[in-house]
């Protein structure tokens, strides 16, 4: 049997109405290139019928492999089990709501063909998001792109192009809270944005709410950076420095004038802000422990109820 030159990678959490055009426009997106391809859909634990539909685009066209999920993992382990049972030499991520147009999958192709290992879709322009999302989402980008060590894309989702050779490195990294921006990134390779315009959903509700989207972005910023951990250090020592400076003036003047000059208001003040602080960067080291607590129970990143069986041996 010959091997896809292209697998398509889009998980599905609930996207029954969306379903039937990521299909077509992924078909002949796709069938234009001439090359075989696959498309992996991950079903993510869908309750609307989601997972029925797949199953019937799979046996009506050998191309389309689901994987079923055992629940509910998430969209990063989603996306995840795309690229453990992928095949291609080259793997595309898009998302199911078509927000991220296949069309574009065609430029992505063309910079892979051009020599890159990793083409990202760098989002100029948002549409039909609220002003939260795209604020908060703009925010988030810059802050990461700040505190972390690798270099990740401003804008850029998961939408991109990935050469087998990242995928392979990509599969051997199996930590359980995943942030594949990051982790694409930190791969290396020659990597090239290529920009596009990010789509309304074509059908249903974003399945990320702001609590999913604050795990993400703890994700990435624990995952890629200590800088929470460093900024109780900072702030200690800006603390410490400050009352050094304040302790000869108090003395003095309590000395020379007899006035005492911190009042209880004051003090209690000092004391609420101090013990914030101290509590906040302890809620940081707890972030830090939670995770390498996951880590250590080392379970599998997900469980699969059903997956093609020309599978590769079904992994973890
Ligand atoms: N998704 C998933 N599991 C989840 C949440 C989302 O597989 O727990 C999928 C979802 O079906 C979609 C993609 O991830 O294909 C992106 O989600 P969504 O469009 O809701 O996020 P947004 O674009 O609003 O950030
Ligand atoms: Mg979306």
């Amino acid at each position: 049997m010959t091997m896809p030159t292209f697998t398509v990678i889009a998980p599905i959490f609930n996207e029954l109405e969306s379903i039937p055009e990521l299909y077509q426009r992924v078909k002949s997106v796709m069938e234009s290139t001439g090359e075989p391809w696959e498309l992996i859909l991950i079903d993510d634990g869908s309750t609307d019928g989601s997972t029925e539909l797949m199953r019937k685009l799979a046996e009506n066209d050998p191309r389309v492999r689901p994987v079923i999920f055992a629940r509910n993992f998430g969209h990063q382990i989603a996306v995840s089990a795309g690229i453990d049972y992928c095949r291609g030499d080259a793997v595309i991520i898009i998302d199911a709501d078509l927000q991220d147009p296949p069309e574009v999958i065609l430029d992505l192709i063309a910079k892979w063909r051009e020599g890159y290992e990793v083409v990202y879709a760098v989002r100029e322009e948002r549409e039909g998001e609220t002003w939260f999302k795209s604020t908060t989402a703009a925010l988030f980008y810059r802050l990461i792109y700040r505190i972390t060590d690798v270099e990740i894309p401003l804008d850029t989702g998961d939408f991109r192009l990935m050469d087998r050779k990242v995928v392979q490195v990509m599969q051997q990294m199996r930590e359980k809270h995943r942030f594949l921006r990051g982790m694409s990134a930190w791969v290396g390779f020659r990597q090239v944005g290529v920009s596009y315009k990010r789509q309304s959903r074509v059908a249903g509700e974003t399945k990320y709410p702001f609590k999913k989207m604050l795990k993400l972005a703890l994700n990435a910023v624990t995952g890629f950076s200590y800088f929470p951990l460093q900024m109780a250090t900072y702030i200690g020592f800006i603390a410490a420095g400050l009352s050094v400076l304040a302790i000869p003036v108090v003395a003095t003047l309590r000395l020379l004038t007899g006035t005492a000059l911190l009042g209880q208001a004051t003090t209690v003040v000092m004391v609420l802000f101090l013990g914030g602080v101290q509590l906040i960067s302890l809620g940081f080291i707890g972030e830090y422990i939670g995770r390498i607590y996951d880590e250590a129970k080392n379970r599998p990143l997900y469980i699969v109820a059903e997956a093609p069986e020309d599978l590769p041996d079904s992994k973890e």
